[in-house]
């Protein structure tokens, strides 16, 4: 999808700090980031929201955990702790239409959530 910022970032057409990335998806830092580590890990397929993941994307869907890991590892707070979040919809925050995993660590985070 040629008009989405996530799909340009995944193709190269738009600079962003890469920290992981295999065949399926790709990970690089927030813009505004919330917290030390603050990535966002896409599928490369464009998948609008989970809410639009079909049964044939679960092995994908699974592979932005597994993402999510070799972040931690490459920023260092596997041991700290970190946190995924995945907003689904406007009303829950999501902004860009293009599955993506936060991944949030290197400092305390409270729950719940503020
Ligand atoms: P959402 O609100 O949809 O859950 O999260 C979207 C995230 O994407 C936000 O945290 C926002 O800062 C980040 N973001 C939006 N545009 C860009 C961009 O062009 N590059 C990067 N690296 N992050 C972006
Ligand atoms: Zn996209």
């Amino acid at each position: 999808m040629s008009d989405c910022i996530f799909c340009r970032i995944a193709a190269g057409e738009i600079p962003a700090e890469v920290v992981y990335q295999d065949d399926d998806v790709i990970a690089f830092r927030d813009l505004n980031p919330q917290a030390p580590t603050h990535v966002l890990v896409i599928p490369r397929k464009h998948i609008e929201t989970l809410h639009h993941a079909e049964q044939d994307d679960a092995t994908l869907m699974g592979k932005l955990f597994l993402g999510a890991q070799q972040v931690a590892e490459v920023d260092g707070i596997a041991e700290s702790g970190y946190r995924t979040v995945m907003n689904c919809g406007a009303g829950a925050g999501q902004s860009v239409f293009h599955v993506h995993l936060h991944v949030l660590g290197g400092r305390s985070l409270g729950w719940p959530p503020g």
